[in-house]
């Protein structure tokens, strides 16, 4: 008798469950999008564009499900489909990842303590970042299990995890704080850093994940974490959905569901808002990538801040001095400013810009507005944010490969994702550095009395700590007048020059190199520049060497080129370089380039500059080597195949 009801029962759930998942199947569709038309076309048929990947220029990859392939066919759009269950692709994915974790586990004859089972951690990845039971990412009992985890490692760095709202399905929505003196508010500049508005992106939350196990490990051991976790108070929400990620553990335990929205019952039939649509301002502005229909993956809900998910967020948000977040997603590699709803540039540009100008050169991603990049939506958090509480936020679409990548992506798309979180830390107060540096004279070294004049901007939302800086050089020509300068406080986005007097002994023989270093101390936070002059304009102050040989490849007047085909060779051939004459040609062999100088000269920059790709920084590669090099503003810092140091290393 008991077996029969339990069979009944079974029988009524099932028929539900397949009533709640009616319309639910994805195909991968591709579809040519050369004219913005017809993407506004397809985000009106209530797909999320934000969701699709770019391949090539023309060309739209995006997952969709029934209604909204019919919908193209309704309004003529051609699309081819890629495969028609994604859902079961991303499950089998999911399942060869666990395979491997638990192969890996058992290699490694250890309970999974530390990441070395991690097929793709490499050093430097924070140890206690772990694969999840989702085809490697955490469930919804793991994240929370491992907010509990920080806070008992490091119970002075991380507050005790607090719910900032119960969700309609009775989930807490966990929230974080990372600070020095975590468990009472202080007057420090603060972020809100979130994830997963949508219940299918794990690897937005595994990204912030890293991000804040990065800088609970590293503060006892790196400047960087400790001035950041001493000096701001950083809000982590990294599940803002719970219950549909809660959904998407039901129908795939192994990981791979596809569900977006929450999980609100709209009455006939119809589940979910969707959360990053249901933000006030301009909520419902029009129906481009946000629908009232509550069979969309779009759907905006009844009102605005109708979903308990949104409403936490605002009114966190409104009970802190927040200058600065993210609200990450994924997948598309991008990085995406306000506005969504409307082609509108963001307030603040300047800000918005040197940000995504760092991100790119860094990462690759493609950056601009939502609303050029492929995310038109209204109700969107970002825009709320900004327009109405003036913060700059911005919003990463980690990783290329999908919602539920194959293993070896996971780590990797947390690492690259890892200093455009640091940035934004450091945005919310101050961020000084020194744009270029330059001679008084404007020109080059001369006997006597001399002066190195140093561009500092703070690129941050607050003013700055007192800051003083050490110049020093390590050469037996030179005399330094004004070894410690105090330069007091720079107010938020001020730039100032500041002047460092030398000599230079008159028996400095001509063509003669100096080297010039400046350490800036910004709260305790030390940062270190050097620059290169040289006497009588014989410049000689870029040199290579190849990996493991030195020599100097170029010479000459010191304008540098960049040969750009060279640039395309592949490995023997290496890279080229020649100064502006034709001369000084230096070949890297085997492909790896080091700079050993720091490129100060802001004329030279621009030249690198224009030879190459970005407006933000340098990037030099080959084919084999993808990212070769790459420069921030006035600092040559990256050799090999990986970054060894950076503006802030
Ligand atoms: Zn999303």
């Amino acid at each position: 008798m008991k077996s029969i009801a339990i069979t009944i029962i079974s029988i009524w759930v099932i028929g539900v469950f397949f009533l709640a998942n009616a319309g639910d199947k994805y195909s991968l569709v591709s579809i040519g999008v050369g004219d913005t038309g017809t993407r506004h076309k397809i985000a009106l048929c209530g797909a999320p564009l934000e969701d699709g990947r770019q391949v090539g220029k023309d060309k739209l990859e995006i997952p969709l499900t029934d209604n909204e392939i019919s919908c193209l066919q309704q309004k003529g759009i051609p699309y081819s489909i890629i495969s028609y269950d994604l859902e079961s692709l991303n499950r089998a994915t999911c399942e060869k990842n666990n395979r491997k974790i638990d192969s890996l586990r058992l290699r490694a004859m250890s309970p999974m303590t530390t990441n070395s089972v991690n097929a793709s951690a490499q050093q430097g990845d924070p140890i206690n970042m772990k694969y999840g039971s989702l085809g490697g990412y955490y469930s919804f009992n793991e994240i929370t299990a491992d907010l509990d985890l920080m806070r008992s490692k490091y119970p002075k760095l991380i507050s005790v995890k607090k719910s900032i709202g119960t969700t309609s399905g009775g989930n807490p929505i966990w929230m974080v704080k990372i600070s020095d003196n975590p468990d009472i508010t202080e007057n420090e500049p603060a972020g809100v850093f979130d994830a997963c508005h949508h219940a299918r992106e794990p690897g937005a939350m595994a990204a912030l994940m890293y991000a804040m196990w990065y800088l609970l490990e590293n503060y006892g051991t790196n400047q960087e974490c400790k001035y950041l976790v001493d000096n701001r108070e950083l809000y982590f929400i990294p599940m803002v959905n719970p219950d549909g990620y809660v959904y998407n553990q039901s129908t795939n335990p192994s990981g791979g569901g596809m569900w977006r929205k929450n999980r609100r019952n709209s009455g006939g039939g119809n589940y979910g808002v969707d959360i990053n649509r249901n933000y006030p301002y301009q909520w419902g502005y029009d129906d481009f990538g946000s629908s009232p229909d509550p069979s969309s993956e779009n759907y905006r809900g009844p009102s605005a801040a109708s979903e308990p998910e949104a409403q936490s967020i605002i009114s966190l948000i409104n009970s802190h001095t927040i200058k600065v977040g993210a609200t990450t997603h994924s997948y598309g590699n991008l990085y995406l400013t306000a506005y969504g709803y409307d082609e509108f540039d963001p307030e603040q540009l300047d800000v918005h810009n040197e940000y995504l100008e760092y991100v790119s050169a860094l990462n690759e991603y493609s950056c601009g507005t939502a609303f050029l990049a492929n995310n038109v939506a209204n109700g969107r958090l970002q825009d709320w944010q900004l327009h109405e509480r003036g913060i700059i936020n911005i919003e990463p679409e980690i990783g290329s490969q999908g919602f539920w990548p194959s293993l070896e992506f996971i780590f990797p798309e947390c690492r690259e994702n890892l200093r455009c979180f640091l940035y934004l830390f450091w945005m919310a107060g101050a961020r000084v550095e020194h744009n270029r540096f330059s001679l008084a004279s404007g020109g080059n070294l001369a006997i006597g009395a001399n002066q190195l004049v140093m561009n500092l901007q703070n690129r941050g939302q607050s003013a700055s700590e007192p800051l003083a800086l050490t110049f020093s050089a390590s050469d037996p020509y030179i005399t330094i007048t004004d070894a410690t300068i105090a330069v007091g406080s720079l107010s938020s986005r001020e730039i100032r020059n500041v002047s460092m007097r030398f000599n230079l002994a008159s028996t400095c023989p001509a063509g003669h190199t100096v080297k010039l270093t400046v350490s800036q101390n910004q709260g305790g936070f030390q940062r270190t520049a050097s620059a290169l002059f040289s006497l009588n304009g014989n410049y000689n102050f870029l040199s290579f060497k190849n990996n493991g040989e030195t020599k100097t490849y170029l010479n000459g007047d010191g304008q540098l080129f960049m040969n750009q085909n060279a640039l395309k060779q592949t490995v023997p051939q290496g890279l080229l370089f020649h100064d502006s004459n034709g001369k000084g040609f230096g070949v890297c062999a085997d492909g790896f380039l080091q700079f050993t100088g720091s490129l100060f000269n802001e004329y030279q920059y621009e030249q690198m500059n224009n030879a190459q790709i970005t407006t933000g920084g340098l990037i030099i590669r080959n084919a084999n080597n993808p990212i070769m090099a790459s420069s921030d503003i006035g600092n040559m810092l990256i050799s090999g195949e990986k970054i060894i140091q950076t503006l802030f290393h």
